[in-house]
């Protein structure tokens, strides 16, 4: 498959990196907090979070989980190139850095079941975003599975609806580009281990004969590990619940534990505290996420093929490179299963 027709997903939240980086290192200031979400809470502060990670409880991230196979270490590769911002290798990793942000997860074990878990942010919501929940679902909006490379267009649209996200201003918003691709809809594929895997999830309306995108998700399995990446709603449908609806019905799938691609997961993460508005961050503490001190020994998992150099993949592979795709996360996703070329 090209790399244009699934860029435009996979990209679109990396384009904004630089402000959000200013934004981190703005934000991260080093300082002991021992109750970092009260101190949130009493501030007001926008971004500011900060805490000793030391101080933190830890979570074991293990990646493998005792899979030998190398589309598996391509996935475990993947989550350790998207985490290692958050995550330390081995305990001797100095983790006290002022700037390194801090990573946000649910530890699963805490929910023995879905109820558990609605319990827990019905707590901290005051019930406000189950009855948001069922909001939607009266509208007539649903949730269900996708390929993640599913409905282009729809995903451009939900993107570019909001002019700010978490991970800066968003560049097609402001410049208010057309869409250049179509929605299609692929089948969902087989996976082949269910400890290794990605897949999407997408909420939708029925109108006038047609329907429509308006909120989605990619998850990222990798050993005990599910990472939540892309989660957002269309700008102008937030009121209507859509994002509740979504991040209910994952943590339902999750908890549940009936698919075998559920079982054996440990923990669900989503980015950094440092990451985006307070809005934000009161969203994810609602939803149960927790700072945490993430920790891994499964570094370098995955063996690039001899001789393998990011920048004469994208020699080879004009259409990656136009993409604006890393080139290492686009071997690793795809490359590798199309037998691209990589050597000159
Ligand atoms: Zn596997």
């Amino acid at each position: 498959m090209r790399a244009g027709a699934f860029a435009s997903a996979d990209v679109l939240q990396r384009k904004s990196w630089a402000f959000g980086l200013i934004a981190r290192g703005n934000a991260a200031i080093k300082a002991g907090f021992g109750r970092p979400w009260r101190f949130l809470a009493k501030r007001r502060l926008r971004v500011v979070y900060s805490t000793r990670l030391s101080q933190l409880p830890p979570a074991q991230f293990r990646l493998r989980c005792g899979c030998q196979n190398r589309r598996c270490a391509a996935y475990a590769e993947e989550l350790v190139l998207e985490t290692r911002q958050f995550v330390q290798v081995g305990r001797q990793a100095a983790f006290s850095s002022a700037f390194r942000p801090t990573a946000l997860v649910i530890d699963l074990r805490r929910f023995p079941d879905c109820a558990a878990y609605m319990a827990a942010v019905g707590r901290e919501t005051k019930g406000k975003y189950r009855r948001s929940a069922n909001k939607a679902k009266r509208l007539g909006y649903h949730v269900r599975r996708i390929d993640p490379r599913s409905f282009p267009d729809s995903t451009r649209q939900i993107w570019s609806s909001k002019l700010i996200r978490s991970r800066g201003p968003v560049l097609e918003a402001l410049l208010k580009r057309e869409a250049a691709s179509k929605d299609i809809e692929l089948p969902l594929a087989e996976v082949p281990c269910h400890q290794h895997w990605v897949a999407g999830w997408g909420v939708f309306i029925d109108r006038d004969g047609k329907t429509r995108m308006v909120a989605r998700a990619i998850l990222r399995r990798a050993g005990n590990v599910v990472s939540i990446d892309q989660f957002m709603g269309h700008g102008d449908l937030l009121g209507d619940g859509v994002t509740k609806l979504l991040m209910f019905a994952i943590m339902q799938w999750i908890l549940d534990r009936k698919d075998p691609s559920a079982q054996g997961l440990e923990y669900c993460f989503q980015g950094a505290i440092e990451d985006g508005s307070k809005g934000l961050v009161n969203w994810k503490r609602y939803t149960q996420f927790e700072p945490r001190a993430c920790e891994t020994d499964d570094q370098g998992v995955f063996r690039f093929p001899e001789g393998f150099d990011p920048r004469v993949y994208l020699e080879l592979n004009p259409d990656v490179r136009a993409a604006g795709i890393d080139p290492k996360r686009h071997y690793l996703r795809h490359g590798l299963d199309e037998g691209r070329p990589y050597l000159r």
